[in-house]
Parts: structure tokens; C-alpha cells; sequence
């Protein structure tokens, strides 16, 4: 079974997919960790690294390996966040990670997060939430998570949701047939418990 989890940065993705792959038992895949990933090598070698997204080796699990090397920390910078957002646009990197998120969940049990999974990635994945939080409730978990000031993250968050909303190729949005969940004000295990449920409706 595939759960797919879309949302803007900061609605609570991560930790949500994270602890309802824990309570299911199934395998978390952090598709942003991959769009991170390229974004770091093209700020290394420049926009001709995303052009070759499908030759990167990268590796998902406790540590985010690219390559062989162990980028976990790295790829989490906001100067990273931001060349995420650029080379999601391209659609050759969009292309190439597709495939690859395709391949990893083509068996098993699966809760994938990201911005495209219920739309592209898996459309017939069983269950499909859509998370949300208000923009202010987003960076302040996100200042909390980085230590930094809210405001800033909050603007570099409105050009992040703008980029991923506008773009042409997969722009954010919520998949037919998603449930919305609005997280401002709920406890993660508010959360996880309404997705364990949607989980178990959908096996019934
Ligand atoms: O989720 P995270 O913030 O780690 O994702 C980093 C960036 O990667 C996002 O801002 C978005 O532009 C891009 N992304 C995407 N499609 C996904 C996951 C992430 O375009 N499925």
C-alpha cells in the first residue's frame, strides 16, 4: 500500500510521513531529500548537474547518502531549501526522481511525502492527504526546527510556496480524491491517528 502525503514546506510532512510510517509499519520515503540532493550538486558543479539527476546515486534511509557521501545535514541549509525549490522546476530532474521514487515503491508498504506524490508519483496510491498549516504556523515550527528568525523564514518560505504553486511542471496542489488536514493547533498524534485511520478504511 502506498500513503501519499503532499503539502506546502513546513506543514508538519516530514514528522507526520515519518512517525505514520512508524505506527504502520511501513517504509518512509522523503522524496524533497532527493529534489535536495540535485539542488546541492547544482550549486557545487553549476545547472549542468541537474541535467544528469538520473546518474546521482542517492540513497535514502537514517543518512541521505549522495554518491557515497553522507549529505544528511547538509542538504537542510536554506541556501540548499532553495536550490531544491530551483531545480524542481526543471523537468528532466523531475523526470529522473519520478522514476526513481517509482522504482523504490514498486513493492512494500510505502508513506511517501512530498509535494507531487498523489498527483504524479503514485496517482492511485490508497490513501492521499493533503497537509496544511497556516503560513505564519509553518515558519515558526520551521524557525523552532532551525533556530533562526521567524520572519526570514517566513519570506524565504512565501517565495519557496510560490515557486512550488507556479511552476509548470507538477506545481503543488492537492491530488483528486485527497483529504485536506489543516495541522495549525493539532498534536502530531492528532495527525497520525487520522491518517491511521484513513489507512484502515482503505484496507476494509
Ligand atoms: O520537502 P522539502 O522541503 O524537503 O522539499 C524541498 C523542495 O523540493 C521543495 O521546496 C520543492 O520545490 C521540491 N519538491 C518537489 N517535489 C517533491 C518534493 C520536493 O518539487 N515531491
Amino acid at each position: 500500500m502506498v500513503v501519499a502525503i503532499d503539502g506546502p514546506a513546513g506543514a508538519g510532512k516530514s514528522t507526520v510521513a515519518r512517525a505514520a510510517a512508524r505506527a504502520l509499519g511501513f517504509t518512509y520515503l522523503d522524496s524533497g531529500a532527493m529534489y535536495r540532493a540535485v539542488g546541492l550538486m547544482a550549486r557545487r558543479h553549476g545547472g549542468a548537474a541537474s541535467e544528469r539527476a538520473d546518474e546521482l546515486d542517492i540513497r535514502l534511509g537514517d543518512r541521505v547518502l549522495v554518491n557515497g557521501e553522507d549529505v544528511t545535514e547538509t542538504i537542510r541549509s536554506p541556501e540548499v531549501s532553495e536550490a531544491a525549490s530551483k531545480v524542481a522546476t526543471n523537468p528532466r530532474v523531475r523526470e529522473a526522481l519520478v522514476q526513481k521514487q517509482r522504482e523504490l515503491m514498486s513493492s512494500g508498504d510505502w508513506v511517501a511525502e512530498g509535494r507531487d506524490i498523489g498527483t504524479v508519483v503514485a496517482p492511485d496510491a490508497e490513501v492521499k492527504v493533503f497537509l496544511t498549516a497556516s503560513p505564519e504556523e509553518r515558519a515558526r515550527r520551521r524557525a523552532a526546527e532551525l533556530g533562526t528568525d521567524v520572519d526570514m523564514v517566513l519570506r524565504d518560505q512565501t517565495l519557496r510556496d510560490a515557486q512550488d504553486m507556479e511552476r509548470e511542471h507538477s506545481p503543488l496542489t492537492a491530488a483528486p480524491g485527497a483529504v485536506e488536514l489543516d495541522t495549525s493547533g493539532l498534536s502530531v498524534d492528532d495527525v497520525v491517528d487520522r491518517i491511521v485511520d484513513l489507512v484502515e478504511g482503505a484496507r476494509r
